[in-house]
């Protein structure tokens, strides 16, 4: 029987993300084109997630936005002020990682579903790693890395911390036994939504 985590075939980013919120429970806002909102909740329960720590949100008030089978019918205003207020509303607060969900191809699920990895086996991976408790060093090179992209990106002393504290999160599930720039690079990605930067118009339909 495939379970809520393989319900998420398709969406493996997506899966990747709660699996690192669980296990470093960082704050993940998701924003969802597709409907998945009761998966996302279920797969992430189902690997001992905090449902606290996570918001799933529509990426328009209709709900229908980046989504190529259905119209979105709002209005760029609408679209602005919706995000402006999902800001103001905590969903992107301080939140350690914004991910957006995939059209899923109902393939996957019929398929090749059960090829996936289960709620189990992640949650046994998580127990080992869980029993590592030293805490990891940042390599050289990840600290050039870092302090590039907090330059280039413009993050903020706040978001440099989160930074931080994910890619700890990602190099124990990696059980890397340091913090590299492959792990430095995959939490940056978490924190560069045009949303989290205030840029709202590349959302807006019809722009
Ligand atoms: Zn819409």
């Amino acid at each position: 029987m495939i379970d809520n985590f393989q319900k998420l075939a398709g969406n493996e980013h997506i899966k990747r993300g709660l699996e690192i919120s669980s296990f470093g429970r960082h704050k993940i806002t998701i924003i969802d084109s597709f409907d998945l909102k009761k998966y996302i909740e279920d797969a992430y329960v189902s690997i001992g997630g905090n449902l606290d720590n996570l918001t799933v949100i529509k990426p328009c008030p209709c709900g229908n936005l980046n989504n190529p089978s259905k119209m979105c019918n709002c209005s760029t205003a609408r679209v602005t002020k919706y995000y402006y207020w999902s800001v103001i509303q905590e969903a992107f607060k301080d939140v350690h990682l914004v991910l957006e969900t995939s059209a899923v191809r109902y393939k996957d699920i019929e398929n090749t579903g059960k090829n996936y990895e289960d709620a189990n086996s992640v949650l046994k991976r998580m127990k080992a790693c869980m029993e590592e408790i030293s805490i990891l060093k940042i390599n050289e090179h990840s600290n050039e890395l870092l302090k590039k992209a907090v330059q280039m990106l413009g993050f903020t002393l706040n978001q440099y911390d989160i930074i931080v504290s994910v890619a700890r999160t990602i190099a124990r599930l990696d059980d890397a036994g340091e913090t590299r720039c492959e792990h430095f690079s995959e939490a940056i990605q978490y924190q560069t939504s045009d949303i989290l930067q205030g840029d709202f118009i590349r959302r807006c339909p019809n722009v």
